[in-house]
């Protein structure tokens, strides 16, 4: 099992050496409305930002906040010296576009990587801000040993912040890379020729053992919140034949709150003129 736990504590560790030693990172965060599974996303963030030294502020709207005050409200946070990092959590409530919002983060201090100039450095393959989930699932395969080069890799999702950046970052790293989704015939066929899988879909159990191909590297994104419990795209009797495989919870879930916080120290050192980066 690839534990996501563990190495998320020495990110996390890694963070707070770096915060300590540039002296202030300020990340701020927006949350409107009272979507509880955001809530629960928002504490998690914040907890582990304040334990690695970050100064964060977290930002509370009501939900009939109407969407000037939200692009004004992330306005002011540009220009605010104290902060290095901007992340407005989604889903917005309906009234508000989505679009106009993420466009208007600077992109410097855009720690999700969702702006599309972020999104555009990383499809020509210079990133700088890289959306924290498949950034974590890339820190994965590093730690436990996978190169990605040369290998065929299957990304099952292709979301603007998990399935594409995480072809991107696959691609960046010289494997061969397929991107399946809903209209993909033979999902099965695709998944049993890969070295590299990534369940990135939202339905419990999708990836069964007869998919994977012996000793593959499986990391499971996919979250649903069952009775049961917290499930994965991946069924668990899948750590049978995989040679690599993350556990549901503790494995992505962690790494994305950890690369969230390199983040933050990314687009401080970039503020202060640390970390050279074209066209910014
Ligand atoms: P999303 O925007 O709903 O995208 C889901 C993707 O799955 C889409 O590309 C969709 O294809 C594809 N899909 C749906 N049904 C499929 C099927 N039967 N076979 C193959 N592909 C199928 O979701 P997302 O935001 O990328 O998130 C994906 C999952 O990851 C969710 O469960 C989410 O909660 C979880 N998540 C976890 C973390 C973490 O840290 N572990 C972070 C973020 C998200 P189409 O494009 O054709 O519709």
């Amino acid at each position: 099992m690839m534990d996501g736990k563990a190495l998320a504590a020495r990110v996390r560790a890694d963070v707070a050496r770096d915060v300590a030693e540039l002296g202030h990172v300020g990340l701020a965060t927006i949350l409107v409305g009272d979507d509880p599974a955001s809530h629960v996303y928002i504490e998690g963030k914040h907890k582990a930002a304040t334990e690695a030294g970050i100064d964060a502020r977290d930002v509370r709207l009501p939900a009939d906040t109407p969407e000037a005050d939200v692009l004004g409200l992330v306005e002011q946070l540009n220009g605010d010296d104290e902060v290095d990092g901007i992340l407005v959590q989604l889903p917005l409530p309906e009234h508000i576009d989505e679009t106009a919002v993420t466009y208007a983060v600077a992109p410097s201090k855009d720690v999700d990587g969702f702006h599309p100039v972020n999104a555009g450095h990383l499809y020509l393959g210079t990133p700088l801000h890289v959306p924290a989930t498949p950034a974590g699932c890339m820190e994965l395969l590093a730690a436990y040993g996978v190169d990605p080069s040369g290998k065929d890799a299957v990304v099952i999702g292709r979301s603007e912040i998990v399935g594409r950046p995480m072809a991107m970052l696959l691609v960046q790293a010289h494997a061969t890379v397929t991107v399946c989704h809903s209209r993909t015939a033979d999902l099965a066929g695709h998944v049993r020729r890969a070295d590299i899988v990534v369940a990135a879909v939202g339905r419990p159990g999708l990836v069964t053992p007869d998919w994977v191909k012996p000793g593959a590297a499986v990391l499971d994104v996919g979250l649903t919140r069952t009775e049961e419990g917290i499930r994965g795209d991946v069924d668990p009797e899948v750590a049978s034949v995989a040679g690599l495989l993350t556990p549901m919870p503790g494995g992505t879930g962690p790494m994305t709150i950890a690369m969230l916080l390199r983040s933050a120290v990314k687009a401080a050192r970039f503020r202060r003129g640390l970390l050279a980066y074209p066209g910014l």
